[in-house]
């Protein structure tokens, strides 16, 4: 890895470690971590950080760590933890026998605490934490020292083990790091490093009366375990020369190196798992898994693949500057990995009947169509045409505008794996709606006929009437009406910026009678509708549900372009 052009390509945090091996910084390994907190599930920031941590792993021949950073029980829970391990599977990565927690080290954390403490480091503070922020200064004004900056290291001591001990009520006392409450950066005047909690822990139970903080959990976390590259987000740079102090005042195994890179940030979509809760928390949508989520599992649940997911965010890159990527950009991946992999069906999601007046009554023929225009590896299926089918009801126009190429009055169109017909006759009810469309078909038109190769302007989908099922389709638009639902926006919440049609239930669709066999989690291309999976969650036995995961965009505007150009 160390020849120049290997490098050229690279993002910056690949070049420094290449960087680092050629120099023999950490003898050439490559240890890297995830490090959720179980405190909701993973949205597709994380999966960026994800494929970071363990594409330059598995890259680099090296390791990944998932560590749960659990050091906030108050929020944290085992859902979480199983969701995210689900999750981390799913997409495509495995930590082996490298699944730890930062409760995995808190006896080692509390050591670390005590060494600090012998060495003059840190404190026990018994200012409230109102008070503490008040004597914490400003981005201008310096801070001012605790009163209880200069207890003794034996008093200290005393009342740190008292702490753990669980002889004093939440926020009775902390322990601060004991640096520098002028600091002109904040995170250095005397951040806490334990907190007093009495609460039970998903991994530890009631063996602790406190907590440690983030930062300090966080930092002898990667040095305990190893790690050579910390990876985080930017919003952490601030907190880098604590990261070093606390590297720098213990005497530790090993030194990472924190390496910030920017958020991944999905317009019409937001990354932050407080504001995800409030959307579940308000009803806005179904759960974690809502197919509308940007969550893991929303997005499994949609229909979106492992491989799509990791393209797209292999193609946004890693950098510095802070990115608002297209939704747009996510949904091409997608398309791209389905279209290789779905197979081709027709469904019909808002029918109008069809009769052809020259079909004979109860008669039905099998016509072959393909399951992909380019994998004949899935074969060929017969589809059922009688004298009634469904077409979609925009399909037809009874004074339709010059360029509309489908259905009209007299006019005629291709039935997709099937016959050209003619419309004859529109029928209506007394309030004037369409009630059915006759047509006649044309028997020469079908394949291997001598009509076959007759061309008309436009080819539309359909279904037998008889032997269709009715079926609900699930069709989802963006969450938000605004890109940046996130970002702050004056008295205003995520849920102020609610798209109310981000989910449009279709009840009476109709598809080929073959798809009711098919299993939940199967996906399916509709022609000219998208792409779709059939639920995993409320699909029955004999009554799948569909959820479109992504349209298809213009690959039939393209197919009907060809066919008038052969014209
Ligand atoms: P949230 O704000 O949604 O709670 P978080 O950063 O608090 O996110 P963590 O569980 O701490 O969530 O994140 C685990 C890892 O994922 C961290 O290293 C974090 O930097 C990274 N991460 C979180 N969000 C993003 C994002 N939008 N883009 C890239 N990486 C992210
Ligand atoms: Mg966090």
């Amino acid at each position: 890895m160390t020849d120049t052009i290997d490098n050229i390509g690279k993002d910056f945090i690949r070049q420094i470690i290449i960087a680092d091996n050629a120099s023999g910084k950490h003898d050439g390994n490559v240890v890297t971590r995830f490090p959720p907190e179980p405190n909701g599930y993973l949205h597709i920031g994380h999966v960026m950080s994800i494929c970071l941590n363990f594409g330059i792993a598995e890259e680099f021949n090296g390791r990944c760590y998932l560590r749960f950073d659990d050091t906030n029980p108050v929020k944290e829970d085992q859902d979480f933890v199983d969701s995210i391990m689900a999750d981390v599977h799913w997409l495509g990565f495995d930590w082996e026998d490298r699944l730890t927690h930062a409760a995995d080290y808190f006896e080692d954390l509390y050591s670390c605490a005590v060494k600090l403490i012998e060495d003059g480091k840190a404190y026990v503070d018994s200012l409230s934490a109102g008070q503490i922020r008040e004597y914490r200064g400003t981005l201008t004004e310096p801070g001012k020292d605790s009163p209880h900056r200069d207890r003794s290291v034996e008093e200290n001591l005393d009342l740190f083990r008292r702490m753990r001990a669980g002889e004093f009520d939440d926020g009775a006392y902390v322990l601060r790091a004991r640096i520098d409450m002028a600091a002109p950066n904040m995170n250095l005047r005397d951040p806490a490093l334990y907190r007093i909690r009495k609460i039970n822990h998903q991994q530890t139970g009631n063996a602790w009366s406190i907590y440690p903080m983030y930062d300090f959990a966080h930092t002898v976390s990667d040095a305990l375990e190893g790690i050579t590259h910390s990876l985080c987000t930017l919003e952490f740079e601030d907190h880098r020369p604590l990261y070093e102090w606390i590297l720098d005042n213990l005497d530790l195994p090993n030194r990472p190196r924190q390496i910030e890179f920017s958020r991944l940030n999905v317009a019409y979509g937001i990354t932050s798992k407080r504001k995800l809760a409030a959307l579940i928390e308000g009803g806005f949508v179904s759960g974690w898994d809502d197919p509308r989520m940007p969550t893991v599992a929303g997005m499994r649940r949609r229909g979106y693949t492992p491989q799509s997911i990791r393209n797209f965010v292999r193609n946004a890159g890693v950098t510095k500057k802070d990115k608002l990527i297209e939704m747009g950009a996510l949904e091409n991946c997608v398309r791209e990995d389905l279209n290789q992999i779905a197979p081709r069906a027709m469904a019909v999601l808002n029918p109008l009947k069809v009769v052809f007046l020259n079909h004979p009554q109860g008669e039905m023929e099998m016509l072959p169509a393909m399951n992909h225009p380019n994998n004949p590896e899935l074969g060929v299926r017969e589809i059922p045409f009688g004298r009634e089918i469904f077409i979609e009801r925009d399909d037809f126009m009874e004074d339709p505008p010059r360029k509309f190429f489908r259905l009209r009055p007299g006019g005629e169109v291709r039935l997709r794996y099937a016959y050209i017909i003619k419309c004859v006759d529109v029928i209506k009810n007394d309030a004037g709606e369409i009630l059915e469309v006759h047509c006649t078909y044309d028997p020469d038109t079908k394949s291997g006929r001598p009509g076959a190769d007759r061309k008309v302007k436009g080819t539309i989908h359909w279904v037998s009437a008889d032997e269709s099922v009715t079926v609900e389709v699930r069709l989802f638009d963006r969450m938000f009406t605004l890109a940046n639902p996130d970002a702050n926006h004056e008295g205003k919440t995520v849920a102020d910026f609610l798209n109310p049609d981000s989910l449009n239930v279709v009840s009476e669709a109709r598809v080929e009678p073959a798809l009711v066999g098919m299993e939940p989690g199967t996906h399916v291309q509709f022609e000219r509708l998208g792409y779709f999976l059939i639920d995993t969650k409320d699909s029955q036995p004999g009554q799948p549900v569909f959820n479109r995961v992504v349209t298809l965009r213009d690959s039939w505007a393209k197919i009907e372009k060809a066919q008038l150009a052969e014209i």
